[in-house]
Formats: C-alpha cells, structure tokens, sequence
C-alpha cells in the first residue's frame, strides 16, 4: 500500500472513533468542522510549518517541497521531526474533498510533495516572492509599467506546502472551522499560486492589501480597467472564494 493511502486509512478510523462502548453516539460533526479532538494536532502542525519558515526564510517558504522540508526538519532540533499524526493531517488537507467545506474550485496539482526547480522561477526584487518566468512574469511586467511603480507583488509562486501553511494558520484561528477558512485561503492543492497565479497590492498598504481596502486604491481601479487583467476570483464566483480584487489569473 502505497503512505498516501495508508495514511489516509488513519485519518478515517480517527475520524469514526467519536463515543466510547456504551456511551450515547455523539451527534455527528458538520462536515465543515475539524473534529474537536484534532484541533490540538492542527496546532501541532502548524507550529511546526511556522518554525520551518523560519528557518528556510520567508521567500524560499514559498518553493520548499516536502520531502526537502522532511529532511530540514529531521536536521534541525528547533523544528523537530514532523510526527506521523502531523503528516496524515497534511495528507488529508491536500487529498481531501473540499465540497462539504464550502469549497467548490477546481483541483490544480495532485502531488504534494511536488518540486520547483528554480530554473523555473524568478525572485522579484524587493517583494519576497517568485514568479514562474514566461507567463506570469510578462503579465506582471505589463501590469507595472500600466498601473504604475507603486504595483507591488504581495504574493506569487506557493508550492504546496506553504499553502498548507497559510491554510493551518487559518483553520487554527477560525478554530477548525472549514468553512470560514475556505472563504479566504484555498486548500493545499486548490490554490492557482502552485500553477502561477499571483497577487499584487500597492507599496505601503502592507496587509492591508489583502482586504477590501485594496478596491479603493487607484491601482486597483486601473487593473479593473486593463482588459488583460482577469481577476481568479470575482465577486460573487461559484466556487465559494471571496471577492479578491488583488488576484490575478495567470493562464
Ligand atoms: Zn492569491
């Protein structure tokens, strides 16, 4: 049997497991919420996700592959070994149906510990973040020299494990609640920053370029205008994701 699978099989006998011989069966969980019992693990995880971006560095975060970040984490005491109950929860999140979370986008890789070759990136200066050369770097080239210097990139190439990242660190303050989390940060596996879409802002709204007050910058009004800038995700898009005026579509 393949990990995947074994660990997969895991997860489900966990997640069945919810009264004990005797007891009264508890109702059963909304399918859009992390069982109680797991929530300790997702901390767990996520720590450990944290402290190895810490380690790697912010933007090299952003490419890490899983097997590498496996043998950083192994080597490194203050990150400490991924535990096998860890792994099995990163396997569900990427492997997962996203449906009864409320997500309903398209699957855009199927291999987790899926590798970026640096050849195939660029670092943009002065942003922590990569882009995939050819497509998207052109688009976002276009998009400086019309919207102007102030286009900042906010966020581009994630390989999965960073999405895995951003995703825990939701799930964890939404306290488990799947479909708060999906509305925001894509499932490992469902994210387009894994195939080369990415996000821009304006220099010196900082995190404030991940909200609405993004829509009132001129940037934002001038990418709206630029008939080559399709935004991922629109208002009101059928596939359960926020508005994100800040996304741009790579493809
Ligand atoms: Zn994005």
């Amino acid at each position: 049997m393949k990990r995947r699978h074994f660990l997969l099989a895991g997860i489900g006998a966990c997640a069945i497991c919810a009264g004990r011989a005797g007891a009264a069966p508890r109702d059963p969980l909304p399918p859009s919420l992390l069982e109680r019992d797991r929530l300790p693990l997702l901390k767990n995880l996520a720590g450990r996700l944290r402290r190895l971006r810490q380690l790697v560095g912010y933007a090299r975060f952003n490419l890490i592959d899983l097997d590498h970040a496996r043998q950083l984490a192994r080597g490194y005491p203050k990150v400490g070994d991924f535990t096998a109950d860890e792994l099995a929860l990163l396997e569900h999140f990427f492997h997962a149906d996203p449906v009864p979370w409320g997500f309903r986008g398209p699957r855009v890789g199927d291999d987790l510990a899926q590798r970026i070759d640096d050849a195939e990136v660029r670092k943009i200066r002065g942003s922590g973040h990569y882009l995939y050369r050819g497509a998207a770097e052109r688009l976002f080239n276009c998009l400086q020299r019309d919207v102007g210097e102030e286009l900042r990139l906010t966020s581009g190439v994630r390989n999965h494990l960073k999405q895995a990242q951003l995703f825990c660190d939701r799930l964890l303050a939404a306290d488990g609640d799947y479909a708060a989390t999906v509305r925001w940060v894509a499932p490992p596996g469902h994210s387009y920053h894994a195939a080369g879409d990415f996000d821009v802002g304006v220099a010196g709204l900082g995190g404030a370029n991940f909200t609405a007050a993004f829509l009132d910058t001129d940037a934002a009004q001038r990418i709206a205008r630029l008939e080559y800038a399709v935004l991922r995700y629109p208002a009101d898009n059928p596939w359960g994701v926020a508005h994100e005026p800040w996304h741009i579509q790579v493809s």
